[in-house]
């Protein structure tokens, strides 16, 4: 069961000086009107009842959509106003943003004190220095380590943001990011694949072939790789690629604004079953390789099996399949299973010899999986 809600607050950020490439936040700020604290609390009592009861650990209130700490100071304490108030009456627990990394510095992390705030993302998106320019972020990776280590100082929960596969970007590059963020210890991470969104320089980019997006089984083998590190390091992955109401215009949800096939709805899925496949089968490699296994076919005695099939015992040695249980938890059976069924699938064809088994276990953590005999 989930144990922490998020009420998303969506404020574009009007305004931003930033051309990021793959950014539409401007051309939604000109359709969209303009968001206002009483917004803020309109989104939050809404959200409310529908959380209250539920027996959640934590209820967050989150600012996304642009900068939040590029907004003006006056603006931003006043959205805050209204989160803190929400906070200090013990409705929600946590007041949490998303913002660039150059838009930290003490009077803006003194002000976010002062109104109890706790997470802040940092849509950091690469590590690398030559990724960032051709992203048009107009910061360097120095910005992120000292945006990094003054949340820190402050005593700030830290998120960071990773985009996979932007203009010049590349596996290694990738890894080398997942690897700094794992230096820079923060307790939640986002993983995006590129998508290129109409309004955009990366649609036009991609549209005169200055840009080749990565396929979604690209995008897919580097963000398992992404994920297996922070994972590793404990880091808490809360999202793997864009949610549909993510892509929202003001014309609506626009899943079908993208350039390509750069959004799949499950894109966590995908990632997850393949990190499960993988995972699996170097399990039944292993017991493959148990000298005790002698291969996944097993022979059986043939008079016995002459005998069972009541035919003369004169014919070639038959073989019993090898009875095989994978296990998960609930929560990750369907990763077991994979998306649309493809890993079962997989292993029922790699594996003829076997007979397998898919179960629920739930004494195992999410994403682990067990192979055994039975
Ligand atoms: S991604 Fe953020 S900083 Fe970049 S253009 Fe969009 S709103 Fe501005």
């Amino acid at each position: 069961m989930k144990k922490h809600a998020i009420i998303p607050i969506f404020i574009p950020h009007r305004g931003c000086p930033n051309d990021c490439v793959f950014c539409n936040q401007k051309a939604i700020t000109a359709r969209q009107p303009d968001v206002t604290p009483s917004d803020v609390r309109d989104v939050i009592e809404t959200y409310l009842p529908t959380l209250t009861g539920r027996g959640l650990e934590t209820i967050e209130v989150a600012f996304f959509g642009g900068s939040f700490t590029g907004l003006p100071m006056d603006e931003q304490s006043a959205f805050l106003d209204v989160a803190a108030e929400y906070k200090r009456k013990g409705l929600i627990d946590k007041i949490h943003m998303s913002t660039r990394p150059d838009y930290i510095d003490t009077a803006i992390l003194d002000n976010l004190r002062s109104y109890g705030a706790d997470t802040i993302e940092l849509g950091v998106q690469s590590f690398d220095d030559g990724v960032l320019a051709a992203a048009g972020r107009g910061h360097t990776a120095s910005a992120v380590y000292e945006a990094c280590s003054m949340i820190h100082s402050y005593g700030f929960e830290l998120g960071i943001q990773l985009m996979i596969g932007l203009p010049g970007d590349s596996l290694e590059k990738c890894l080398y990011s997942a690897r700094e963020t794992v230096r820079m210890r923060p307790s939640i991470a986002r993983l995006y694949p590129t998508i290129v969104l109409q309004d955009t320089a990366l649609y036009d980019m991609a549209q005169a072939g200055l840009y080749h997006p990565l396929t979604t089984p690209e995008a897919v083998a580097i963000t398992k790789e992404m994920y297996r590190i922070l994972a590793g390091a404990g880091i808490n992955i809360i999202r793997v690629g864009l949610k549909s109401t993510d892509l929202i215009s003001g014309s609506g949800q626009d899943s079908d604004k993208t350039w390509g096939h750069t959004y799949h709805p499950a894109f966590r899925h995908l990632v997850e079953g393949e990190i499960a496949r993988e995972d699996i089968e170097a399990q039944m490699q292993s017991l493959q390789a148990d000298p005790h296994a002698a291969g996944f076919s097993v022979p059986v005695d043939d008079s016995r099996v002459a005998d069972d099939l009541h035919v003369p015992g004169d014919r070639p040695a038959a073989t019993k399949k090898r009875r095989i249980t994978v296990s998960s938890n609930g929560v990750s059976f369907s990763n077991m299973i994979g998306n649309r069924a493809c890993n079962r699938r997989y292993f029922e064809s790699a594996y003829p010899d076997l007979s397998i088994r898919f179960t629920v276990d739930d004494s195992l953590p999410d994403m682990t999986f067990r192979v055994s005999e039975q």
